[in-house]
């Protein structure tokens, strides 16, 4: 794998910003604490780029990480679905992102990060169901692969499967580092789309 290169370029808070990041991008998203700091620091094989959450669903903003070679735009989105976030919360969560992925014609896909340890749960369903309506390429990643039993993993790869028309998710460990080249194959795939 060459050498990759990751700068944060830009934290948006607010969605006005937007229109000023004229570059292909790659979106992630999954449930708080799904290991998705984990992930783009072991993408970047950095230890401390993306902040490791010690307060699950407190990250609110949106990270753009240019990455070089390839010249896209990693974008860190904020962490959903914990426990402990109040209603207004996650309506501005379910607004920020619906607006940043609806009107943005730089995004070409989204990674959609998924815990190895569980079948599918309602709150990512709703965001396949979502991307699914808008036509949206979903870049499936199942995370912490080290943790379950492979005979477990694999029941749960096959029930997102089934959910995403057939479509594997890839397996990756940020502890491991297994998956990362076929993670960065995918989205480089997508960008080139
Ligand atoms: P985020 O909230 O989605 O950004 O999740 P984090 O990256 O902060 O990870 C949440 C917790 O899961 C942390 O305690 C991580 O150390 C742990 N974690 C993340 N990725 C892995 C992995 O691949 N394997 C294992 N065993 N633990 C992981």
């Amino acid at each position: 794998m060459s050498k990759v290169h990751f700068e944060l370029e830009k934290t948006i808070y607010l969605m006005d910003q937007l229109a000023e990041m004229p570059a292909s991008q790659i979106a992630m998203a999954g449930r708080s604490n799904v290991g998705k700091s984990s992930l783009i620091n072991r993408l970047a094989g950095r230890k401390k780029l993306a902040k490791i959450s010690s307060s699950p669903g407190k990250t609110r903003s949106l990270n753009f990480y240019m990455v070089t070679p390839g010249d896209f735009y990693l974008v860190d989105l904020p962490g959903y679905g914990y426990a402990r976030t109040s209603k207004k919360e996650r309506a501005q969560w379910a607004n920020l992102i619906e607006i940043y992925i609806k009107d943005n014609d730089w995004l070409r896909a989204v990674a959609v990060l998924l815990d190895s340890r569980h079948s599918p749960q309602k709150i990512d369903l709703e965001l396949v169901t979502f991307l699914q309506g808008i036509g949206m390429t979903i870049i499936p990643i199942m995370t912490k692969a080290d943790k379950p039993k492979q005979r477990d993993r694999e029941k749960v790869r096959k029930q997102w499967a089934t959910i995403l028309d057939g479509q594997k998710p890839l397996v990756t460990s940020a502890e491991t580092g297994m998956g990362m080249d076929t993670a960065w194959e995918a989205l480089r795939a997508a960008v080139a789309k």
